[in-house]
């Protein structure tokens, strides 16, 4: 049997060690130190330098606090996108909140601003003002963010950016993760870059900054003994953690670029094969890290549908994988309000991701170009 060929594997660079060896040799073996301060500025600086970044545990994390700042309680109704992972709504649920989830549009595969705004009226018309939305940047493309930001704007409902897909995309030149009132990263082992397990919160203020820190790290008041006038959170990330995430920093444009050449090499491939789409940009306001390369098979035309070309690839050790299943067919997420159309189910149906690690040899592009050529002939 040949190698396995992942979805999306961890591509170090070599670098994580010497971060994490200089801690250790001075002992920051904690939850601060100079590798937490350099990898939140290493964001900073990547994304705009007009914001502030918090380095946490997780992005799941990130969502919980952003929902716990944004004091979204007991009763509370939160809209989100229903094509994303579940990571993006399962933090309303921890705050007693319900999930409100919303159908994709074509275009970007992400939140249809007409059922958001239908959404928001009836939620309203029902008595029940949505206390925040959760935008997702699915797979790296930005979803129709202004759009959106302008509804939000309109009924005055803050915006939290699930960009733990899209470090490195832009929308009309400006970073996913800053066009929210909050901003959501990952690390995770799957994501463009990792740290293991990690993620960040990006806010606007520094401000912010020192609230969201104060709540991770277990709302300790100022006074000698240990004093607490809030709940609190252990969830800040580790200075050691911290140097995995500054050496996949110093990569971090690399690891875009070959994404973004794994899915010109699909474009490419599948040019020549009737009936299936390679999901990807509408126009240059768009720019996608291509996290993860996605298509659409058409069965009606190519005669096959996506699990078959799933099986095909296991068939030969590669993996690949449905589009996320839609969060309101979701058994834990059954009674939970949902507005659109099919929109996100047809995708889910249709569509599949395709091996897109940036660590991907010439010989894995063979490999997976062989199987799709005889799958699809
Ligand atoms: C990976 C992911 C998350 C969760 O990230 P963790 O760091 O694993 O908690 C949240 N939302 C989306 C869209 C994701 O892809």
């Amino acid at each position: 049997m040949q190698d396995k060929i992942w979805l999306s594997s961890p591509h170090l660079s070599g670098k994580e060690l010497l971060y994490i060896q200089e801690a250790f040799e001075k002992n920051w073996v904690t939850s601060i130190g100079e590798n937490l301060d350099g990898f939140e500025q290493d964001l900073k600086e990547c994304l705009s330098n007009n914001h502030e970044v918090v380095a946490l545990n997780s992005a799941t994390s990130a969502i919980h606090l952003a929902l716990v700042m944004l004091n979204v309680g007991k009763h509370d109704e939160v809209l989100t996108s229903t094509f994303s992972f579940v990571a993006s709504a399962n933090p309303i649920t921890y705050r007693g909140a319900t999930p409100v989830f919303i159908d994709s549009e074509k275009e970007t595969w992400n939140m249809c601003p007409k059922a958001l705004l239908e959404a928001i009226e009836d939620r309203i018309q029902k008595g029940r003002k949505p206390k925040a939305i959760i935008v997702v940047h699915l797979y790296g493309m930005p979803a129709k963010m202004d759009e959106i930001n302008e509804i939000a704007a309109k009924y005055e409902i803050p915006v939290i950016e699930d960009a733990a897909e899209a470090l490195g995309s832009t929308y009309k030149n400006k970073a996913c993760g800053t066009l929210g009132r909050f901003g959501i990263l990952s690390f995770n082992g799957n994501k463009i870059i990792t740290t293991s397990g990690g993620g960040a919160l990006v806010c606007p203020t520094k401000e912010d900054k020192n609230k969201a820190i104060f709540l991770s790290t277990q709302a300790r008041d100022n006074a000698p003994h240990y004093q607490h006038s809030h709940i609190g959170y252990n969830y800040r990330m580790s200075n050691i953690i911290a140097g995995i995430g500054r050496g996949q920093m110093e990569v971090l444009p690399n690891r875009v670029n070959a994404r973004r050449k794994m899915h010109e090499f699909y474009v490419e491939l599948f040019s020549e094969i009737n009936g299936v789409e390679v999901f990807s940009e509408s126009t240059s306001d768009y720019y996608s890290n291509h996290w993860l390369s996605a298509i659409t098979i058409d069965t009606s035309i190519t005669g096959k549908s996506r699990e078959e070309l799933r099986l095909e690839f296991l068939e030969n050790n590669i993996e690949s994988r449905p589009l996320w299943k839609p969060m309101h067919l979701q058994p834990i997420f059954a009674d939970a309000p949902y507005y659109g159309e099919k929109v996100a189910e047809e995708l889910f149906d249709k569509g599949l991701c395709l091996p897109s690690g940036s660590n991907l040899s010439d010989n894995d592009r063979e490999r997976i170009a062989k199987v799709i050529k005889n799958f699809f002939s």
